[in-house]
């Protein structure tokens, strides 16, 4: 995969994470998600059995299942590190600013997610740590600002804020 970064999966707050093992650049492309395509209705069949968190939102009713690559792996924090970003050739996570080699690599999946049908309770220890994450219209204002300053926020998910007003 080109433009990507070397990464490595391995043990990380009881489960799995994802650490870079080279030195990144603000806005560098990490890794792409790929995975299955799928619908609202199989995230919600999966949840409803309890396999919710395997899936990342790309649309308000799309949704990418699990690729068996490093992509799956990439935790949630509230002070992320990194983000999606919605390219024309693919749907990437990108460093926010410079990484150092050896750190793992986080995103807020608040930031990609309406409706959608299973939450957790984050203990990412960030001072910002928001507790329980869901949606999109969950993000409080001051995190919603900041990310749409830095140009993170997909344009489906500010299709949705607008229609609610925010
Ligand atoms: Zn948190």
């Amino acid at each position: 995969m080109s433009g990507t970064a070397k990464v490595q999966v391995r043990a990380s707050h009881g489960g799995h994470g994802v650490f870079t093992l080279e030195p990144l650049a603000g806005g560098q492309r990490i890794l792409q998600f790929v995975g299955p395509l799928c619908d609202r209705h199989a995230v919600m069949r999966a949840a409803g059995a309890g396999a919710g968190d395997g899936f990342l939102q790309i649309a308000r009713d799309s949704f990418y299942a699990l690729s068996g690559g490093p992509d799956d792996f990439v935790n949630h924090s509230c002070a992320p590190n990194a983000y999606v970003r919605f390219d024309q050739d693919g749907v990437f996570l990108v460093a926010r600013a410079a990484i150092a080699a050896g750190e793992e690599l986080y995103f807020d999946y608040g930031v990609t997610q309406i409706e959608f049908p299973f939450r957790f309770d984050c203990l990412c220890g960030a001072a910002e740590c928001r507790g329980p994450i869901g949606n999109c219209d969950e993000l409080p204002a001051a995190t919603l600002a900041t990310y749409r300053a830095a140009g993170m926020v997909p344009a489906y998910i500010e299709e949705e804020l607008r229609r609610l007003g925010r």
